[in-house]
């Protein structure tokens, strides 16, 4: 499970691998396990496709590994959290914070989520069909769950009605824009896309079999929030790009080159209508982007101050209740993918070499101004949600 991000593969190693063993932390924790735990490794490590260098672990040893990983960090985040610097936070735009990048791997969540989204101000969420990151789904195919994945997602939904925003998965090579038209009848707002993820790219985003989909979703200005890892599929985003002019497309993970600006900088140029979310997401990941961040901070700064109506906030929370820790393992996510935004100084994990462990930390957020940090949180996903936003209202 943990090596869905860490086999060898083509591309540059630009990142190092995510998701390494918290080693200091690993020994001064006690290691549990829990049921829900590889599910909550599988689906954390499949948002993630930075290159990964080095030969891919043995299953056992991995897992084993990964789930003190995971212990360790769900034990300690609540300290992390508490930890939290003092610095004052922007109140959150009237109405509150839009999170689109939110998985929704299992009902049980539902309930936990929406009070803890209300503890941070975030009024409403843009639920993901998570299908290729069902546990076990790497050996039934990363599609074989899509049907009962979106069709969670749309129950979910059409219980909280304008609360929690339903974005299904399609399987672009398999599905028609039939199959795309019944699941916006049944109340999808959107569509989330994992092919780009490296473990999911079946064949290239541009493949002429995905192109009636494309051409679907572009025709029809479905809002569409693709993960794609643009250090070995930028040429084929391009491509898809190029050809379909309307898609209403937000590119994950600042489209995957949060550590790599001279690519951020040039996708926005090659782009203009590309829209980026900011997730982060969480662990080793976030913390490589945190500090990429920090390093290049007036940059970064300055990058999204120029367009500001180009960014929308995301978690990429999975919020699974994995171990006892959960709440304060959501809590911190969301601070710490706030904080980079909004705050002076947040706390989150950082990475320490040479072992790379992860430690307790702080972090110089960008403290964006108000009118670049309140489109960023609400107005521009509502826009990019447009028409399906309103209905839900
Ligand atoms: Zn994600």
């Amino acid at each position: 499970m943990a090596g869905m991000n860490q086999r060898p593969g083509a591309g540059s190693t630009a990142n190092p691998r995510p998701r390494r063993v918290p080693a200091l932390l690993a020994a001064a924790t006690p290691v549990r396990t829990w049921p829900l735990l590889p599910a909550l490794l599988l689906l954390s490590a499949a948002c993630r496709d930075a290159p990964a260098p080095g030969p891919a672990p043995s299953s056992s040893a991995a897992s084993a590994a990964s789930a003190a990983s995971a212990a360790s960090a769900a034990s300690a985040a609540s300290a992390a959290s508490a930890a939290s610097p003092a610095s004052a936070t922007p109140a959150p735009p009237a109405g509150g914070i839009l999170d689109l990048h939110v998985h929704l791997p299992a009902r049980a969540a539902v309930p936990a989520l929406l009070e803890r989204m209300q503890r941070h101000g975030i009024s409403r969420a843009v639920i993901l069909s998570s299908s290729p990151l069902f546990p076990g789904a790497r050996a039934r195919g990363p599609f074989a769950e899509l049907g009962p994945a979106n069709d969670l997602v749309l129950d979910v939904a059409a219980a909280h009605p304008g609360t929690l925003i339903p974005f299904v998965a399609l399987d672009l090579a398999a599905q028609r824009p039939a199959d795309l038209d019944a699941l916006v009848q049944r109340g999808a707002c959107g569509v989330k896309l994992y092919q780009g993820n490296h473990e999911l790219h079946e064949r290239p985003l541009a493949d002429p079999s995905h192109r009636p989909l494309w051409e679907a979703l572009a025709a029809r200005r479905i809002p569409v929030l693709l993960h794609v890892n643009t250090v070995r599929y930028r040429a084929e985003l391009d491509s898809v790009l190029r050809a379909h002019p309307g898609l209403n497309l937000v590119c994950a993970h600042f489209c995957g080159a949060r550590t790599a600006l001279d690519r951020l900088e040039d996708l926005m140029k090659a782009h203009p209508s590309l829209l980026f979310d900011t997730s982060n997401g969480s662990a080793a990941f976030a913390a490589e982007g945190f500090a990429s961040f920090e390093r290049e901070h007036d940059r970064v700064r300055s990058l999204i101050a120029r367009a500001p109506e180009r960014f929308l906030f995301g978690s990429d929370l999975v919020p699974t209740q994995a171990g006892p820790d959960w709440p304060s393992a959501w809590d911190l996510q969301w601070e710490a993918n706030l904080g980079v935004l909004r705050a002076e100084r947040f706390a989150f994990w950082r990475t320490q070499p040479p072992l790379k462990a992860l430690t307790r930390g702080e972090y110089r957020g960008l403290a964006l101004p108000p009118e670049v940090l309140t489109p960023i949180l609400r107005g521009n996903a509502e826009r990019w949600l447009g028409a399906c936003l309103r209905r839900l209202k």
